[in-house]
């Protein structure tokens, strides 16, 4: 949802503009994030993602070449 009050976005750190992020339910409260910052968060999940599907095909290699 957008953020229909300035705030400061927890990902950044920088202040939100009214409707320039999105609002989120956190802990009883509320809490903003960028726009911006949504996309990067969500790049840096995949990025991790992939990064334990590395890790894990590495395992497997292993096994597999001892
Ligand atoms: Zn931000």
């Amino acid at each position: 949802m957008r953020n229909k009050f300035p705030g400061t976005c927890y990902r950044c750190g920088k202040t939100v503009e009214k409707q320039a992020g999105n609002f989120e339910r956190y802990k009883g409260g509320w809490r903003v994030i960028h726009a911006e910052c949504v996309l990067e968060q969500r790049a840096e999940k995949e990025a991790a993602k992939r990064q334990i599907s590395d890790e894990g095909m590495e395992k497997v290699w292993k096994w597999l070449t001892n």
